[in-house]
């Protein structure tokens, strides 16, 4: 497999980077880090799952059953697909909540913690600390470099 030498830089790879650095800026602990994956998790069931409900509940209820018109079979069709991709997402958020538990179950020392930190802050440096942004004004002053 080939490895690129840069790091993509489309937005949504850029978006990226700033959401995982985010992250790791804001949860630098491993109790943090499994407290808002946690988090994530419920919240992204909750919120599909009760999406879910409302679908099946208007599939059921509604006229689309009886109804001859062919644009309104149609869209019954795709709501049915859409019913069925979010019970799959509902049931792999399942399988994962499973296995997180087990990740949830771990707790380490609180030096270990620090060591976490530590870590987290090399990884993810403020953004708005004032050497990083220097770094960055440099970085964006670089000519282009003729393409390979
Ligand atoms: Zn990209």
């Amino acid at each position: 497999m080939k490895v690129p030498e840069e790091p993509c830089q489309c937005s949504d790879c850029l978006r990226f980077y700033r959401e995982h650095d985010r992250l790791i800026r804001e949860f630098p602990t491993l109790r943090k880090q499994q407290e808002i994956n946690w988090a994530a998790l419920q919240s992204f069931r909750t919120l599909c799952g009760r999406v879910l409900e409302d679908l099946q509940k208007k599939i059921n209820s509604n006229s689309y059953n009886q109804s001859e018109d062919n644009c309104i079979q149609k869209k019954e069709k795709s709501i049915m697909k859409v019913i069925s991709d979010l019970e799959n997402i509902n049931a792999h958020l399942y399988s994962i909540e499973t296995l997180m538990e087990r990740v949830f179950d771990v707790k380490v020392p609180n030096e270990v913690e620090e060591i976490f930190r530590e870590v987290a802050g090399e990884l993810a440096p403020d953004p708005l600390n004032i050497d990083r942004l220097r770094l960055n004004r440099l970085l964006h002053q670089t000519p282009d470099m003729p393409e390979k």
